[in-house]
């Protein structure tokens, strides 16, 4: 059985690696001049390669394609991963939340093991090797890379999303599927900052915790909300709970966000906290006394949505301001403008549409063709369960084409 596998990425190599050590001739082709380009960036250079939680714990972690993920995930687990890792002398470590990383705190040694494994397995690497087609032959595909042209029996495609391009992944994924037939659902950036349509430059750098995010759509329904930190950019919001918002948002339009700045406490004491701190500060500007509640340059900014002068004494504010006032800190609206680009999306969402998809990956409309990792319309939030997605799907596709040589398909 001749098998290739097209990108040589976490989803790509695992493919790779599974599909040879099975014995099957493989052949992985990699068009950057070396594996893992992706990999090196992640966990900010440290590699959250997988996340040591239950697997139905994981299932919640999965924005888009857990139904669809869960045969792949079931038999190769996070365990599974740590496991791969560990044997091929790769030390581990796991960190809050479960997230895993090498002991060595290095993604460069994730490369270096699966670099090895590849190697130690018999994997054909060919770098620099840019796919431009793939079509079918009889019995097979041929599949063409920089002019040259092979005959395989099986093909995985594993050319990841379209996030961080400078990492390789292009779309190509989605050129081949397109011309096998197949439906691309429309690529959305994902765990990115969010740009607003309110001018809130001045609120740059201002980092948040226990602040509550919550997304709504044109007609009020809530999408999602998030509790934790949360970060002002230039033009909008970061932090964790804004990418993990981005996640839930990218395919609504007219998103509206409500930022709870006090979620500890309902309208009503938060309104009793107030009129107390009002109460000891009679004769002062109302900004020194907000001032006990938030930072310098969101109590300025949060007045000003409250229409209420920053030098105004408490004395004088009146009921409907003070009220107003609680309102906003408990929903300081934001109306969603667009997400940041691509060139900043942690992960791709959307991509080859999994309903054409058979649980491992295979076509269902091309025998013997698999699209794994971000190629496909899947997707999860931070803490090492991207990669897991990835690590997995390859597995599946790879052990499916070694059964159905075990079995003569
Ligand atoms: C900054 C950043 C940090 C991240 N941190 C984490 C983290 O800590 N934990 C986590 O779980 N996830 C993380 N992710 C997400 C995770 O890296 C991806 O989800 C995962 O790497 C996807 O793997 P993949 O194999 O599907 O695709 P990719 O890693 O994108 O691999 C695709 C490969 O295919 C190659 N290729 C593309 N087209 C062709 C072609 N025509 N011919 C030949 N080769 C081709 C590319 O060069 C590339 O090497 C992070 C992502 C980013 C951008």
């Amino acid at each position: 059985m001749k098998v290739c596998v097209v990108g040589g990425g976490a989803a790509g190599c695992m493919a790779a690696i599974t599909l040879a050590r099975g014995g099957a001739e493989t052949c992985l082709l990699e068009k950057n001049e070396k594996i893992g380009k992706k990999i090196y960036i992640t966990g900010k250079g440290r590699c959250n390669l997988t996340n040591d939680c239950d697997i139905e714990d994981l299932f919640g972690h999965i924005v888009h394609g857990e139904k669809f993920l869960r045969a792949a995930l079931y038999s190769f687990t996070p365990q599974d991963t740590m496991e791969f890792f560990e044997n091929a002398g790769l030390a581990l470590v796991s960190e809050r939340g479960n997230r895993v990383f090498p002991l060595s705190q290095k993604s460069s040694d994730v490369n270096r093991t699966l670099e090895k494994e590849l190697k130690r397995a018999g994997v054909r690497l060919s770098l620099n090797c840019t796919v431009q087609d793939i079509s079918a032959a009889e019995n097979g595909f041929t599949v063409t890379a920089d002019k040259a042209e092979a005959r395989f029996d099986r093909v995985i495609v594993a050319t990841g999303g379209i996030s961080y391009p400078s990492t390789g992944s292009t779309g190509d994924g989605y050129t081949i599927a397109k011309k096998f037939g197949h439906k691309i659902v429309t690529p959305r950036q994902a765990l990115v900052p969010i740009h607003v349509k309110q001018p809130i430059s001045a609120l740059r750098g201002i980092a948040l915790k226990n602040v509550e995010l919550t997304a709504y759509n044109e007609s009020g329904k809530r999408i999602d909300g998030r509790f934790g930190e949360l970060m002002f950019t230039d033009r909008g919001l970061s932090g964790p709970i804004a990418l993990t918002l981005s996640s839930y948002i990218n395919r609504t339009e007219n998103v509206r966000l409500a930022l709870d700045l006090k979620p500890a406490l309902d309208s009503a004491k938060l309104e009793a906290r107030i009129l107390r701190d009002f109460e000891e500060r009679k004769n002062q500007d109302i900004k020194n006394v907000t001032r006990a509640l938030l930072p310098d340059r969101l109590n300025a900014y949060v007045l000003k949505c409250a229409d209420i002068p920053e030098f105004k004494k408490v004395n004088s504010v009146t009921k409907e301001e003070r009220a107003r006032l609680v309102r906003i800190l408990k929903a300081l609206v934001f109306d969603v403008k667009e997400l940041a680009p691509f060139t900043e999306a942690v992960v791709t969402s959307g991509g080859v549409d999994i309903k054409e998809l058979k649980p491992s990956c295979e076509s269902k409309l091309c025998k013997g063709l698999y699209f794994v990792g971000e190629t496909a319309d899947i997707d999860a939030l931070t803490g090492g369960f991207n990669l897991q997605l990835a690590f997995a799907t390859g597995v599946a596709a790879a052990r499916d084409i070694l059964k159905c040589e075990e079995i003569g398909l």
